[in-house]
Order: C-alpha cells, then sequence, then structure tokens
C-alpha cells in the first residue's frame, strides 16, 4: 500500500494516512550531525520543514534552534518512525532518544 506523508498547519504536525501523527513540540537530540558544532545538539523544534517516506519509514528534516549553542537552522533527515505494512498504522520513535539525521543527499 502506498503511505501518504504531509505536513500540516505550517509544519506544526505530521500526517500519515491522513491522521495526525505527530506534534513538532519536542526536544531533539542529534549525534553525528551537521547542525552545529556540538558534539550532542540539543534541538528545540519549531516546524517540520519537509516530510518524506524511504520505503517504511517516514522521516523529516526539522527547523529549529540548538539549545546548547543557540545556533538554528534545519535538520538533516531524521526518522520520525515507521508504517505498519497491513495496516497502515504509524509508529512513532521515541523523541526524547538520541537520533542521527541522514546527511541531506537527495
Ligand atoms: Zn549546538
Amino acid at each position: 500500500m502506498t503511505t501518504s506523508v504531509h505536513q500540516l498547519d505550517d509544519g506544526a504536525w505530521i500526517s500519515v494516512n491522513d491522521r495526525r501523527v505527530m506534534p513538532v513540540s519536542d526536544l531533539w537530540q542529534l549525534r553525528d550531525h551537521e547542525f552545529c558544532e556540538c558534539e550532542v545538539a540539543d534541538v528545540l523544534a519549531e516546524g517540520f520543514v519537509e516530510v518524506g517516506t524511504d520505503r517504511l519509514n517516514v522521516e523529516a528534516r526539522i527547523a529549529g534552534q540548538c539549545i546548547v549553542c543557540g545556533s538554528d537552522g534545519v535538520t538533516g533527515w531524521l526518522q520520525m518512525g515507521t508504517v505498519d505494512p497491513e495496516t497502515g498504522q504509524f509508529r512513532p520513535v521515541v523523541p526524547e532518544s538520541v537520533h542521527r539525521p541522514h546527511p541531506v543527499t537527495r
């Protein structure tokens, strides 16, 4: 089945298969990232800039600010969750864990 992924309300929400599944308001800890100089960035998310799918993964790039050093910008692609291939149900990642963004190459 095809998964349809959108951002809504100027990037405040991700919707998967026409259901709002994830709000943007979270801190995202990033490791191995290009967002700023911090070894682990603590990015206060302000909005989803781009959303997409990679097979069953739902990914997004987030605009925000690192609360450690104050840099702002847009993250690489972060996994937001996965979609169950049979039911279309979205299973979110844990925002409080440490994430490794993919570099933006596509
Ligand atoms: Zn930083």
